[in-house]
């Protein structure tokens, strides 16, 4: 295990505009951090001050089904000494996730079905999903993800001939969502070559991003980001992924605050988990700083069943009673859509909130 450096964001002079980040060779550069992201319970637990007594056994078993991973700016932005840090709850395995509830399963999406070409999802009419790398830059432990932890399976140059091939032939398709995984843990180079494949396809119009990594590593913003971003004639939407609004730091502003100059649309998507935002007052504050950082809700989960995740369950019925809150404290531009994923829908679900 390599020694971690810590990564020095607030220490910054942040008075100017905001500062691009390199993205090669150089000692804090995004692959640098995300390469030294912490991977076992013994170093999350020592780092934020948390008895072993009372959480390693917990950690260590949940490790055991869905490793544990979390890249340094994420965790300089929890309390140390509070397990129940909402940013930790996040990523911190916990005994519950051994214990098998019915109703929770492996596949909650039934994703395996609409595999359309290796690495092409299709499930709506208008949007396909381009799985562009199974590898995550944090390991969240109420992801459906934790069942498939697809490593680093790159697609072969004969997926993407066959991928193209398929956008090609789908004239009904006017926008292609990066997806995995997190597409941002791909380097810029191929991530590069993506959009000039996409570029080529004439209908379609817009490209979208879903990614964790501007938020967990603000570095990841870096100018050849920006350079692919700044040269696609597609129009750019990122939806970037916050649960809660401890999790937004100057670093992320400015990570935001630069995208936003490079014309790119943004929008957040939540998961709604208990005990990390499952009340009205988290929920609006988590709107409020979004839009102060230029970013404007969009979607909130319902928690997917997901086995080994139960733990973070929140009704319907009282995550609607909490969107009703918000409605009463927020403008209707800062409530975000409630929203499940129903296997076989042609859209995602809206939730009734009345
Ligand atoms: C969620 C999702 C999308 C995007 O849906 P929007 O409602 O457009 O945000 C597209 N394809 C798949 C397979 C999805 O799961
Ligand atoms: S896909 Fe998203 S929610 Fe799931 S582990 Fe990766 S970053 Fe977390």
């Amino acid at each position: 295990m390599i020694q971690r450096t810590p990564v020095r964001i607030e220490a910054r002079n942040t008075s100017h505009l905001p500062e691009h980040g390199t993205c090669t060779a150089e000692n804090q550069s995004w692959q640098t951090i995300l390469s030294q992201s912490l991977s076992n319970p013994e170093q999350l637990l020592e780092r934020l001050n948390l008895p072993a007594e009372r959480w390693l056994e917990g950690a260590k078993s949940g490790h055991k089904l869905f490793q544990i991973r979390v890249p340094e700016p994420f965790i300089r932005r929890m309390e140390p000494g509070n397990p129940n840090d909402p940013l930790l709850r996040q990523v911190l395995p916990i005994a519950d996730e051994t214990v098998e509830q019915p109703g929770f399963v492996r596949d909650p999406l039934e994703e395996n079905t609409a595999i359309q070409t290796t690495g092409l999802i299709r499930k709506y009419h208008s949007r396909a999903l381009l799985m562009v790398t199974g590898q995550c830059a944090i390991n969240c432990r109420y992801c459906f993800r934790r069942h498939f932890p697809y490593g680093e399976h790159k697609l072969s140059r004969d997926d993407r001939h066959q991928i193209v091939t398929a956008l090609n032939a789908s004239p009904e398709i006017n926008e292609v969502i990066l997806s995995g995984g997190d597409p941002l843990a791909v380097n810029d180079r191929l991530l590069s070559q993506w959009v000039d494949l996409l570029d080529a396809v004439p209908h379609l119009k817009r490209l979208r991003i879903h990614s964790r990594l501007p938020v967990v590593i603000p570095q990841r913003v870096c100018d050849d980001m920006l350079s692919w971003l700044d040269r696609t004639r597609l129009q750019k939407v990122l939806v970037v992924h916050v649960n809660h609004p401890a999790e937004i730091d100057q670093a992320t502003r400015e990570a935001f605050a630069r995208l936003k100059q490079a014309g790119v649309t943004l929008l957040n998507q939540s998961v709604i988990l208990k005990g990390v935002n499952d009340n009205a007052d988290t929920l609006s504050a988590l709107s409020e700083a979004l839009f102060d950082a230029g970013v404007m809700p969009y979607y909130l989960h319902a928690f997917d069943p997901v086995a080994g995740a139960h733990h973070f369950d929140v009704s319907d019925a009282a995550a609607a009673l909490l969107v009703r809150q918000m409605l009463e404290r927020l403008p209707g531009f800062l409530v975000p859509k409630l929203v499940r994923e129903v296997p076989g829908e042609t859209s995602k679900t809206p939730i009734p909130v009345n």
